[in-house]
């Protein structure tokens, strides 16, 4: 299916005051070298979760700086996404992976043949659902694109031993891209394909993230019955158990004993996501009707809703136990919120722990960061203010276009020439891979 109905950009003169007249420029440039190619973007839900968020922005950006592109959703019954959320679960290092959900992964990418659109010049696959759809495109349309497999997920090690394992087959399968794009040094298979770092990106100017009227935020509050009078803390991510809610309730109860304030946690539901059900009834179990939790379940297109909710937070935890990259931390540290975020996947890529939020661990850890913030109003502003200067810098739409349109301006102008080859561009994860030491053998 293709998407047709993107909202329009914002001018790009907004994008250029936000971000300066230099990054800006460099995209411009970027996008002009690069004028009369065709881009497709690929993953499997319209709504819903990460990639979604960004492909939102993404695509009507580049049609906007003049690169003619299209996103499509790949389309699948619900058993293929019960098999592909075990996959992901798998690859974040959780559970098995049965011979038979294989044959249910193929007979999706069967159905789906056809999605690669014969006249685009570099395509993008997200994820591992939509992975397999390289295995259809003819010989010679494979030697004539350049196709890209972008992993959001915190990879773990992938057993790839056994023949036909998963593992082995998503191995096989990436190594037959032209190149492949991680969030993090830190997840990167060994694996011969040229990879590129480029972290996830917030658009600055979305119904999400854009300034909105403090009438709105009241009156979101009014709607969900949230006292504006306590404090709030809110966890604003799907109902995933990676997500851990269920220990941002444990948290919540430790600081309520030393301080009166109220917890908002607020989920969705994605299409590609089955088990969001399961962990949302865990997380009513676990709040057993305390009326100082308030848990909502959003329709996907609630942007300015959860907007005026991260706004209206006191402090916004996201204490997940994995974690691609977590634009929901992008999200909080761009509206100058204080976080507290798992240390974890992407996390630590965005808070630098005690210069514009906390990293942590465990319930205890987290209980104590929150009310630490609570107890110092000052300095969770001026954290927050570090937070919001720091996603300007790095983390916005105009950075992360222009990490992609160089490494599709390498792939299409046939710069990279090993397999093996690790490129990035983007300067706060060289940072802090140099600063941290991680990942020394690649
Ligand atoms: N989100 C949303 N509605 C919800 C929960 C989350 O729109 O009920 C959005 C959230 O604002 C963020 C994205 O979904 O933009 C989640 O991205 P993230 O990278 O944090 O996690 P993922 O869901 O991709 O694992």
């Amino acid at each position: 299916m293709i998407v047709t109905d993107l909202p329009c950009c914002p001018s790009l003169k907004e994008y250029r005051e936000i971000v300066g007249v230099e990054q800006f420029s460099a995209v411009e440039e970027l996008a002009e070298r690069l004028r009369g190619i065709r881009l497709q973007e690929i993953n499997s839900t319209r709504h819903g979760g990460g990639v979604a968020e960004i492909l939102m922005s993404y695509v009507p950006f580049l049609n906007a700086l003049g690169l003619d592109t299209m996103w499509s959703v790949m389309e699948a019954e619900p058993a293929f996404f019960d098999v592909t959320k075990t996959l992901h679960n798998f690859l974040q290092g959780q559970g098995g992976f049965s011979p038979e959900m294989i044959e249910t992964y193929w007979e999706a990418q069967r159905q789906n043949e056809g999605l690669i659109e014969e006249d685009c010049d570099a395509v993008t696959i997200h994820d591992p659902q939509p992975l397999g759809q390289i295995e259809f495109l003819p010989g010679r349309e494979l030697a004539r694109k350049r196709l890209i497999w972008r992993c959001h997920v915190q990879l773990e090690t992938v057993p790839t031993g056994a023949v036909g394992s998963i593992g082995n087959i998503l191995r096989r399968l990436v190594e037959k891209y032209h190149a492949s794009i991680f969030s993090s040094f830190q997840y990167l298979p060994l694996w011969r394909v040229p990879s590129f770092i480029i972290p996830p990106f917030i658009d600055p100017l979305s119904e999400k993230n854009r300034d909105i009227p403090a009438t709105e935020i009241d009156a979101t509050l009014e709607k969900y019955g949230i006292d504006q009078e306590k404090p709030i803390v809110s966890q604003i991510s799907r109902y995933d158990i990676f997500k851990d809610p269920v220990g941002v309730i444990q948290s919540f109860r430790r600081v309520r004993r030393k301080m009166p304030c109220q917890l908002v946690l607020v989920g969705g539901r994605a299409c590609d996501d089955p088990e969001c059900y399961i962990v949302l009834r865990e997380v009513r179990e676990a709040a057993e009707d305390d009326p100082d939790i308030h848990i909502l379940d959003l329709p996907p297109d609630s942007h300015r809703e959860i907007n005026a909710l991260q706004r209206a937070s006191d402090v916004i935890v996201q204490k997940s136990v994995k974690e691609g990259f977590g634009l929901t931390v992008t999200e909080a540290l761009w509206k100058g919120r204080p976080v507290v975020g798992g240390n974890v996947g992407g996390i630590p890529l965005q808070v630098r722990d005690g210069w514009n939020g906390y990293l942590v661990s465990t319930i205890p850890e987290t209980a104590d960061r929150i009310l630490y913030f609570l107890r110092h109003p000052e300095l969770a502003e001026e954290m927050g203010r570090r937070g919001r200067e720091f996603v300007r810098e790095y983390y916005l739409l105009p950075r992360g276009v222009q990490d992609h349109l160089t490494a599709i301006d390498q792939l299409v102008n046939g710069r990279i020439t090993a397999r093996e080859s690790v490129i990035c561009y983007h300067p706060q994860v060289v940072t802090t891979r140099m600063a941290t030491g991680s990942a020394q053998h690649y």
